[in-house]
C-alpha cells in the first residue's frame, strides 16, 4: 500500500496571533520526551504497517525547524527502517530565522528535497502586523540561502488584510525569486487565537479583489493555481498535498496528527502530556477513530476532489467508487449547475470561477 507520511513537531519560538494550529511556544523542555515518544510511535505504526511504502514525508508543525540537525536525522532515520519510494519527496517546513546556510545544507545532505518556508510576506508593515519574529529582509535572504541547496522551494504568504498596494508590491517581490511554489493563505481569523480576541476583522471586498488578482498575476508568472491555496510551476505542485486531495491513504504521526488509512479516519490527541504518556505507557495516543461507511467515502472523496482546480473526473471517480456521482448527487448538482458555481467540462466537475473558489465552503457544504 502507498502511504504519506506527516509528522508534526508541536513547538515554536512564539505563538502568532492568527495561529490556530498545535503548537507550544512554552514547553521547549518536553522536546526530548515528545521526540522520544514520536519515535516510538512511528515504530509501532510501521511494525503494524510493515508492507506500506512511503511515496511522501511532510515534517510541519509548529516549527520543525527548530530542531537540531541530529534531531531530525533520528525522525528521518526512523521512517527510513521501513520501505521508502525511490522517487520520495521529503518535504520540511523552514521559518526564516532558521534558514542559514549551515543548517541548511544539512537538510540537503539528510535527504530533504524540498523546503517550505514560511516567509509569510516580503514587507515589514505586514510582518510586523503579523508579529513575526522575521524582516523582509530576512523573508528574501532565506529564499536565498534555500534555493542555493534546494531546486524544490515553496514560500508562504499570507494576505487579505493589506492594503492593495502593499499586496501587488508584496506579490510582484514573490515572483522576483525563482521559487517553484506558493502557498497563499487569506488570513483567517479563528476563534482561538489573539487576533480574534482583538476583533481584527477583514474586508470581503478587499480579499476577493486581492484573491482575484493573485490568481491571475501568478499565472502571467507560470505560476499556476491548482489547489485553493496552493499555486506552482508545472510539475512542482506538492505531491504530499496531493495525496490529500486525492483521497490516499495517509498517516499523521505526533500530537494532534490526522490519518486516514483503509478508509478509517483516526485523530490523535492534541493534549502534549497525555500524548507522550500514553506512548510511554504502550498506549494509542488515537483520541478518535471513524470508520467511514460507503455513502461517506463517496461524499468525503467528492469535496476533497471539488478543491482542486482540476475538479473531479466523472468516469475515473465512478470506476474507482463504484458509484454514479451524478445520479448520487443529482439534485445539489443540477442546482448548482443553475447557480453556476459548478460546471462540467470535458468530463470533470469543477468549480465554475476563481471568484466562485472563495464560497467553496459553502458549495462544499451542499455535498456533506
Ligand atoms: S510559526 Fe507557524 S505554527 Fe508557529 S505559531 Fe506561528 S503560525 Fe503557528
Amino acid at each position: 500500500m502507498n502511504l504519506y507520511v506527516y509528522i508534526h513537531i508541536p513547538y515554536c519560538y512564539k505563538k502568532c496571533p492568527y495561529c490556530s494550529f498545535v503548537s507550544y511556544e512554552k514547553l521547549l523542555n518536553t522536546k526530548q520526551n515528545y521526540l522520544s515518544a514520536l519515535k516510538k510511535e512511528i515504530e509501532n505504526f510501521f511494525s503494524n504497517n510493515n508492507q506500506c511504502t512511503i511515496q511522501t514525508i511532510y515534517i510541519g508543525g509548529g516549527t520543525p525547524s527548530l530542531l537540531k540537525s541530529d534531531e531530525l536525522q533520528s525522525i528521518l532515520d526512523s521512517l527510513r527502517k521501513n520501505i521508502v519510494s525511490k522517487d520520495c519527496e521529503v518535504t520540511i517546513e523552514v521559518n526564516p530565522n532558521n534558514a542559514n546556510k549551515t543548517y541548511l545544507k544539512l537538510l540537503k545532505e539528510m535527504g530533504i528535497t524540498r523546503v517550505s518556508l514560511g516567509t509569510q510576506s516580503f514587507n515589514n508593515k505586514k510582518l510586523q502586523f503579523l508579529n513575526r519574529l522575521h524582516d523582509s529582509k530576512q523573508s528574501f535572504q532565506s529564499v536565498e540561502n534555500t534555493l542555493e541547496f534546494f531546486k524544490n522551494v515553496s514560500i508562504d504568504l499570507i494576505y487579505g488584510f493589506e492594503d492593495f498596494s502593499d499586496f501587488q508590491e508584496d506579490l510582484k517581490y514573490a515572483v522576483s525569486l525563482p521559487i517553484k511554489h506558493i502557498s497563499a493563505y487569506i488570513l483567517s481569523i479563528e476563534r482561538s487565537t489573539s487576533f480574534y480576541r482583538q476583533k481584527i476583522a477583514l474586508s470581503e471586498e478587499n480579499v476577493e479583489k486581492q484573491f482575484l488578482y493573485l490568481v491571475k498575476f501568478l499565472k502571467t508568472h507560470k505560476i499556476y493555481q491548482y489547489e485553493i491555496s496552493n499555486f506552482a510551476k508545472k510539475g512542482f505542485e506538492s505531491k504530499h498535498n496531493q495525496a490529500y486531495w486525492q483521497n490516499c491513504n495517509y498517516v499523521g504521526l505526533g500530537l494532534s496528527a490526522s490519518s486516514y488509512i483503509n478508509e478509517v479516519r483516526y485523530k490523535n490527541t492534541d493534549k502534549l502530556d497525555e500524548y507522550i504518556n500514553k506512548i510511554f505507557e504502550g498506549k494509542d495516543p488515537i483520541k478518535k477513530r471513524e470508520k467511514l461507511g460507503p455513502k461517506r467515502k463517496i461524499k468525503e472523496a467528492f469535496i476533497l476532489g471539488l478543491r482542486t482546480i482540476n475538479g473531479v473526473n466523472i468516469e475515473q471517480f465512478n470506476n474507482k467508487y463504484n458509484c454514479n456521482i451524478e445520479d448520487f448527487f443529482k439534485s445539489q448538482l443540477s442546482n448548482h449547475y443553475q447557480l453556476k458555481t459548478l460546471k462540467k467540462i470535458n468530463g470533470s466537475i469543477k468549480i465554475a470561477n476563481p471568484k466562485k473558489l472563495l464560497i467553496s465552503n459553502y458549495i462544499l457544504s451542499d455535498f456533506i
